[in-house]
């Protein structure tokens, strides 16, 4: 009987190996907007659009659309190899990462689960056609040359046609949409530079322009009103530098806080920094008041492990009591400082 002998062991198949991973990476739709646009960010766009299509509550496609550096056409197919990255080369490379991506592992993980549909084309080819790749199910479809204008879209459909369980965990259509509109937020605020358009069936949802400036993006957001209420808030350390802007005390919100907070230009979850920033308001809010914070840190790369976990939605921090300190420091400072009475100069 089977009692007596143990299982056979096996490696697994690529095709199984890269749906298993698929399932830490990509959670939801909001995961393909977040993988995407950060490769995008990645490439150095200075544009980029989001594309949401729907129909009768249920996503059908996430396309992502920018103008950043392409890719060549061995390159693209590459692309979709998992732990295939043109981002880090060596170990040492993880200690001291600025980009977004480096785990390489997105495009393989939502092709293994979808269809994906990818035209891209290097900058500065003027001569070489563009490229164009479907895979359906990690298989690769199509592959062939297209025109195609510098840049890389990036077409998402039938998001977990084949893992059905993952697909009937979903939420209903306002939940998901609400997801992407908070991913994108944080990217957004993240990227003062980058210009973003959002769709979503078409219909324009969000536009930053590329002013450099995080307070328009703010004002974009969240309206001219709240970017009004906000004060800076600054400090330069020794391995950390902090920049960003918190409301007034008088101006909390009622329900709940709203604190984003980005490590090296990344919006992440750090339940100890946020504690730090409410911290530092100390009673100057009144009971039942929550602030709103948007603070950018600036640590020193070697200080930050953000290898954590799959989605990096959380970070590691060496010296996190030296870190923590200076936030709560800096709220306090900006607090204390004059610039609470005059207004603040929002954008238009
Ligand atoms: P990672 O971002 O961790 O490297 P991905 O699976 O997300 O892994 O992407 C794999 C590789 O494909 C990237 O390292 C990059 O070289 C290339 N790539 C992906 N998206 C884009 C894009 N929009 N523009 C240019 N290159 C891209
Ligand atoms: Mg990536």
């Amino acid at each position: 009987g089977a009692e007596e002998h143990p299982p056979a062991i096996r490696v697994l198949d690529p095709a199984t190996v890269n749906q298993i991973a698929a399932g830490e990476v990509i959670e939801r739709p909001a995961s393909v907007v977040k993988e995407m646009v950060e490769n995008a960010i990645d490439a150095g766009a200075r544009t980029i659009r989001i594309d949401i299509t729907s129909v009768q509550g249920g996503i059908t496609a996430i396309k992502v659309t920018d103008d950043g550096c392409g890719m060549s056409p061995v390159d693209a197919e590459l692309a979709f190899v998992p732990h295939a990255t043109s981002k880090i080369h060596t170990l040492d490379d993880l200690f001291s990462i600025h980009s977004l991506g480096f785990r390489g592992e997105a495009l393989a993980s939502i092709a293994a689960i979808a269809k994906v549909t990818l035209i891209t084309k290097p900058q500065g080819s003027d001569r070489v056609p563009g490229t164009r790749i479907v895979v359906v199910g990690g298989e690769i479809q199509l592959r062939g040359g297209t025109g195609a204008p510098e840049g890389t879209s990036v077409l998402v459909e039938e998001l977990f046609f084949n893992t059905p369980a993952r697909k009937k965990f979903q939420k209903s259509l306002t939940t998901e949409i609400a997801r992407i509109h908070g991913i994108l937020e944080g990217l957004c605020l993240a990227c003062p530079q980058i210009s973003f358009k959002v769709f979503h069936n078409n219909r324009e949802q969000l536009a930053t322009e590329r002013t450099g400036r995080p307070l328009d993006t703010i004002a974009r957001i969240f309206g001219n009103e709240s970017a009004r209420e906000l004060i800076p808030a600054a400090a330069a350390l020794p391995f950390m530098r902090i920049s960003g802007y918190i409301s007034r005390p008088a101006l909390s919100r009622k329900d709940h806080d709203r604190i984003l907070i980005a490590i090296n230009g990344r919006y992440i979850s750090s339940p100890p920094v946020t504690t730090a920033i409410r911290e530092g308001y100390g009673t100057l809010l009144p009971h039942g008041r929550y602030p709103v914070a948007f603070l950018s840190l600036e640590i020193d790369t070697r200080l930050v492990d953000i290898n954590v976990h799959p989605t990096k939605k959380e970070v590691r921090l060496t010296k996190e009591k030296e870190i923590t300190d200076g936030v709560r420091e800096a709220v306090r400072a900006a607090l204390a400082s004059g610039d609470l009475i005059p207004e603040v100069n929002a954008p238009k």
